[in-house]
């Protein structure tokens, strides 16, 4: 038997990419033409943040993963251009290494007891311990399947209430529409523990929580057997795998900062929700509208709270509000543990994203609607370790407490 798992592992280790050698380095464009020498680098260089070259500008940096066949051409080109750039990240694979190391021997899951919530889990795990804990908690957790993904996937959500009131506010909270970014699954987990951990379970017998720990749940578990920085789905398009989750929304699909190259890490897809998992929660964000009051999805990294638009430079109507629930919540993560978020209209804030989960959100009917970056900015970027979990979650879960306490007062209209 040990045997046996050993081999699983061996096998696992073996199919999936390493990162040898790659480094993460972050630029400073400081003009126009070397903002055009940065996205005119080599078609393998793989953009952490902002996550397509189209999102790079004067006077921002941007943080670029360069594979190592090609790091001294690159870092050579950079000199040339005059372009100034440190090393964020000295060996890609040491750290997505250390990502991998605690889940091997994970045994198969009995229950939740021994769930580790600060350790990053595949999506099996994910899966089983969502039926676990429903199993567990009959009165206050459901579990429901979505849908499928183009693999064919049960994409769960697990709805939490007590005592339930039905004219309890509904929110709604997603993790992993981005593959990669792993410390968003993390939290949802964290979350419905939190929310089931709580005294006398005040959250949940005032509002009814819905919360999807992973919606790209293909792109997932490929970025643990196969490419730890995947990003997109995993359908077939033209050339390439792979649909951006989060431009194939129908707000403004196929506008600005979304790519209709299949090849591109933004790519929109054919048409509007031609991906099945964001068919999904659009299909329940549709149906629940006049219940939902609070919609935030969850992604990583560079510590931003992002409200509608990101398709158009316009402000929503209610801007106001969404900028003052942003400024408490910043206020809220900050007091936590001292990390400093941005926060702002998506567009305005950091550059515009067409057909995004938090417009089509806002534009269906759901007035408060977030898009949050989780930490860090920019010192491991994807590559986390899971000892920030717990404190990550811990200052995240202020703000959804501040979100909290809006959509419940009773003088809230939404
Ligand atoms: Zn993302």
């Amino acid at each position: 038997m040990r045997s046996l798992i050993f081999l699983g592992i061996l096998s696992l280790a073996l199919a999936r990419k390493t990162f040898f050698g790659d480094q993460v380095l972050t630029v400073h464009p400081k003009n126009e033409a070397q903002v055009q020498a940065i996205k005119n680098l080599d078609t393998k260089v793989d953009f952490w943040s902002p996550d397509s070259p189209a999102g790079i500008s004067v006077g921002s940096s941007a943080d670029i993963r360069i594979p190592s066949e090609i790091l001294p051409a690159v870092k050579v080109a950079l000199r040339r251009q005059k372009i100034e750039f440190e090393v964020m990240i000295e060996d890609v694979e040491s750290l997505v290494g250390e990502q991998f190391k605690s889940a091997q021997g994970r045994g198969i899951l009995d229950g939740t007891t021994a769930y580790d919530y600060e350790k990053y889990h595949t999506y099996d795990e994910i899966n089983d311990w969502t039926n676990a804990i429903a199993a567990e908690n009959p009165t206050m957790v459901q579990r429901t399947v979505l849908g499928q993904s183009t693999e064919g996937r049960d994409i769960p959500m697990l709805t939490l209430s007590s005592g339930q009131s039905a004219s309890n506010p509904e929110i709604l909270v997603d993790c992993g529409i981005h593959a990669r970014e792993w410390v968003s699954p993390a939290f949802c987990q964290w979350f419905v523990r939190q929310l089931l951990d709580e005294p006398n379970n005040v959250r949940i017998s005032e509002a009814t929580y819905h919360i999807i720990p992973s919606i790209n749940v293909d792109g997932y578990a490929y970025t643990w057997t196969n490419d730890r920085m995947w990003r997109k789905t995993r359908s077939k398009n033209g050339l390439c795998y792979g649909v951006d989750p989060n431009r194939n929304w129908d707000a403004g699909f196929g506008g600005e900062g979304s790519s209709s190259s299949s090849c591109a890490e933004t790519y929109h897809g054919p048409y509007a929700e031609s991906e099945p998992e964001v068919k999904a929660v659009a299909d329940f964000m549709r149906a629940n509208k006049d219940n939902v009051k609070l919609y935030v999805t969850y992604h990583s990294y560079g510590q931003m709270i992002l409200y509608p638009y990101s398709y158009t430079y316009d402000l929503a109507a209610n801007t106001d509000e969404l900028d003052f629930y942003a400024v408490q919540g910043k206020n809220a993560i900050q007091s936590v543990h001292n990390k400093r978020y941005i926060y702002g209209p998506g567009a305005v804030t950091i550059y515009p994203a067409a057909g995004g989960s938090d417009d089509f959100a806002y534009d269906t009917g759901i007035k408060l609607s977030y898009t949050i970056e989780l930490r860090d900015k920019g010192v491991y970027g994807f590559t986390l370790p899971e000892s920030q979990i717990q404190a990550t979650c811990e200052e995240t879960d202020a703000f959804m407490q501040v979100m909290h306490n809006a959509v419940v007062s009773p003088t809230y209209q939404a």
